[in-house]
C-alpha cells in the first residue's frame, strides 16, 4: 500500500513540499504520496493525530505549527530538542518522533551547493525567531571563527546567544554573541544569513556599510522573491543566494528520516527554479 505523508501549515497551499517529495519519490522509486493539508490555527494537534490514525506515516510542519509539533512529539532528536521546534514528524508504533531538519538543510546548501564552508568564517545571523533558532546549533557545530546573532529586538538575540553558549553537555568550539543591529557598527562578516521575515514586508534592514566583507556570501532564507537584503548585498558586490536550496535540502533530510534514502537534490533544485 502507498505510504502517506503530508505537510501541515496555515496557509499551506503555496507549499512546494508536495512537488519536492513527489520528485524525490520518483527518483528513488519509493511508493509514497505527499499532500498539503491546511490545519485550522487552533486545530493542528487534532489534524495531525487524525492523519496518523488514518495511516499517515509522517508529516512536515510549517508556519505556525512548529512549536506545537515539538510539544506533540513523544520523542525528539537532539537537534529538535535544542531548537524548540519540529518540522518533521514520524508516526510509528512507539509513538510520535519529532526532528528538525532546517539547520541541516541550511548547512548542506551552504557547503554542498554553494561551496561555502562555515568553518573558520565570521558568521552573522540576522533574526532571532523560529528559523534562526533552528540553525544556531548546526552552524556552531561547523566551527565558525565567530557567530553573532543580531535582531530588531536586541534582547531576544542576546537571550538566544546566552542560551546556546550555555548548552549543557555540548562543548562548542565557539560561543555565540547576540545583540541589536546597532552593535554591528564597524564589523564585517564573511557569511551573513538573513533569517528575519523582513523581506516579506519588503523592509530594509539597518545594516551598516562595510558589513559585507570582500568575497562574502549573503544568504536570504526567503525564496521566490528579490528582497531588500539581497539588493543591499548585491550593491556592494557580495555573492547572493536565496533559501530555495535550504528548502530542498531540509526536505531531503526529512525524506531520509522517513525512508532511509538520500535523494539527489541538485536536479530537484534545478526543476524548482524553472519558471
Ligand atoms: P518568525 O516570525 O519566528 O521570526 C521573524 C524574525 O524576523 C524575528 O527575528 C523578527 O524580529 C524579524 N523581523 C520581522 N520583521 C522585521 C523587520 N521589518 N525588520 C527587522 N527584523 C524583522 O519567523 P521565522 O523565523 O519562522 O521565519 C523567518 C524567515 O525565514 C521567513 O521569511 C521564512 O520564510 C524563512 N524560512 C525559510 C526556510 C527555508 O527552508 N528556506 C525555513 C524556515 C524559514 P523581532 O524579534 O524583533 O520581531
Amino acid at each position: 500500500m502507498t505510504d502517506r505523508y503530508a505537510v501541515f501549515g496555515n496557509p499551506v497551499s503555496h507549499s512546494k513540499s508536495p512537488r519536492i517529495h513527489a520528485l524525490f519519490a520518483r527518483q528513488t522509486g519509493e511508493d509514497m504520496s505527499y499532500e498539503a493539508l491546511l490545519a485550522p490555527t487552533d486545530g493542528f494537534v487534532a489534524a495531525a493525530r487524525a492523519f496518523a490514525s488514518a495511516g499517515g506515516r509522517g508529516a512536515n510542519v510549517t508556519v505556525p505549527f512548529k512549536e506545537e509539533a515539538w510539544r506533540l512529539a513523544d520523542r525528539r532528536s537532539p537537534r529538535a530538542e535544542v531548537a524548540g521546534a519540529v518540522n518533521t514528524l514520524e508516526f510509528g508504533p512507539d509513538g510520535i518522533f519529532g526532528d528538525n531538519t532546517d539547520g541541516a538543510g541550511l548547512v548542506r546548501d551552504l557547503k554542498s551547493n554553494l561551496g561555502c564552508d562555515v568553518a573558520g568564517r565570521r558568521v552573522l545571523l540576522l533574526g532571532a525567531g523560529g528559523a534562526a533558532r533552528g540553525v544556531v546549533l548546526p552552524l556552531l557545530l561547523e566551527g565558525p571563527e565567530e557567530l553573532f546573532i543580531a535582531n530588531r529586538s536586541a534582547e531576544k538575540a542576546a537571550r538566544l546567544a546566552v542560551e546556546f553558549a550555555r548548552l549543557p553537555g555540548c562543548a562548542l568550539p565557539v560561543k555565540p554573541q547576540g545583540g541589536g543591529f546597532g552593535e554591528l557598527a564597524g564589523a564585517s562578516y564573511d557569511l551573513i544569513i538573513n533569517a528575519t521575515s523582513a523581506g516579506l514586508q519588503d523592509a530594509r534592514l539597518p545594516l551598516p556599510l562595510g558589513i559585507f566583507a570582500a568575497g562574502s556570501l549573503a544568504y536570504e532564507m526567503l525564496y521566490g522573491r528579490d528582497t531588500p537584503f539581497m539588493a543591499q548585498a548585491r550593491a556592494v558586490g557580495a555573492r547572493v543566494a536565496d533559501g530555495l536550496g535550504m528548502l530542498v535540502e531540509q526536505a531531503a533530510e526529512a525524506f531520509f528520516v522517513w525512508r532511509g534514502k538520500r535523494p539527489e537534490t541538485g536536479p530537484v533544485i534545478a526543476a524548482l527554479r524553472q519558471p
